[in-house]
């Protein structure tokens, strides 16, 4: 039994604002995942076979390796079609909030959206919502905002609209959010909700190779180069760091995703139990955290790196050089352990020749 964990009111405050409006537009996180492609678009398609005028607007594009995803080619991007996405936000009689917490997370695209005062419905799992929405479905404990939707749609009484391309869009995003069913997946619901998604005929073997497991040449090279030669592990800290520089990744050829899941990558290693990326973007240092067990990364990323997310899965942004960045996470281990004393290790790749 799927329990109908989103209390009658909230469900039937939604029912009444979907049917009172024709235009809606759809939003999710800047530097869209599969969870937040996944659910942004399987809500869309479901809204227009409902009647509805949807659309999905995203603050940038979606990395190729998700271009997979039903409906990806339909977004209106904030970056590249910027008239449009101001036209269909200011047009939009109801604007959902997807897998996001704050108008912060979805950069231009949330000052457009500030000032209006079209209605603001929030569907999301990350911890501590702001008080921007006029109707809050939050569930920092669900596996995923595509778990969300199908409940939303569910005690909406709409699943008989979820087709075989919707429930594709919801699969990616459940498996995504949970490393392919490795963590956040421990409700037994789960499973009946995928059951549902099964039931549509998904082609699930091709959307788990392209979600899980495609990555070009390029991307494994650099994974591997960043694994074997950027890999500092810090074992009595329980810990990992990987940097990864603009020259580094202009070598690689760098694409959008290509780092995508390297952040995971050193919690296989027996005792290391937390693992923090740092790349040197073009305007900012992005920074990546995953953990295993009760040790919060999302606690790190909200103190010491302007971000936030889950207790296992956070990120944020650092304003300086790569190397500032790294003296963060240095005091990071001080402050967490203040006993243990770590030695400082080389940081950029040259360095590797003096070892
Ligand atoms: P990733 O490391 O894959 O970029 O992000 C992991 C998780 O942390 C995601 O749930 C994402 O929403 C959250 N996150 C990533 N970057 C930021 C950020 O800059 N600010 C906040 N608040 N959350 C972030
Ligand atoms: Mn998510």
């Amino acid at each position: 039994m799927i329990q109908a964990i989103i209390d009658e009111a909230t469900i039937q405050r939604l029912r009444a604002m979907i049917n009172g409006v024709q235009r809606i537009a759809i939003t999710c996180h800047k530097s869209p995942d599969g969870d937040a492609l996944g659910s942004t678009l399987a809500l869309c398609h479901v809204l227009r076979r409902l009647g509805k005028e949807a659309d999905v607007v995203t603050p940038d594009m979606a990395p190729r390796a998700l271009e997979f995803i039903p409906g990806v080619r339909d977004i209106i991007v904030f970056t590249k079609h910027e008239a449009r996405a101001r036209r269909v936000l200011a047009d939009a009689q109801l604007i959902f909030c997807l897998d996001y917490n704050s108008l912060h997370r979805i950069d231009r695209l949330g000052e457009l959206i500030e000032p209006l005062t079209t209605r603001r419905v929030l569907i999301d799992h990350h911890l501590d919502p702001e008080d921007a929405f006029d109707l809050s479905i939050s569930f920092p404990e669900a596996s995923s905002t595509c778990e969300l939707v199908f409940r939303v749609l569910m005690q909406m009484g709409l699943l008989r609209l979820m087709d075989r391309h919707a429930a594709s869009c919801l699969y990616v995003g459940l498996l995504t959010d949970t490393g392919g069913f490795a963590y956040s997946c421990d409700n037994p619901e789960l499973y009946e909700i995928l059951a549902s998604i099964m039931r549509r005929h998904i082609d699930r073997v091709a959307l788990y190779n392209k979600a899980m497991n495609t990555f070009s040449a390029d991307s494994m090279r650099l994974q591997g180069y960043a694994i074997n030669e950027k890999m500092q592990l810090f074992p009595e800290h329980g810990a990992s760091l990987i940097t990864l520089d603009k020259a580094e990744l202009e070598r690689f050829n760098y694409n959008r995703g290509d780092t995508e899941t390297l952040v995971n990558k050193p919690l296989a290693i027996p005792g290391i139990y937390w693992s923090v990326f740092l790349r040197e973007d073009a305007d900012r240092i992005k920074v990546s955290c995953r953990s295993q067990g009760d040790f919060s990364v999302s606690d790190i990323c909200a103190r010491y790196f302007n971000g936030g997310g889950h207790e296992n899965a956070a990120g944020g942004e650092f304003n300086g050089s790569i190397d500032e960045a790294v003296q963060v996470f240095y005091q990071v281990l001080a402050d967490l352990f203040p006993d243990i004393h770590p030695q400082q290790q080389p940081t950029t790749n040259d360095n590797n020749e003096e070892q």
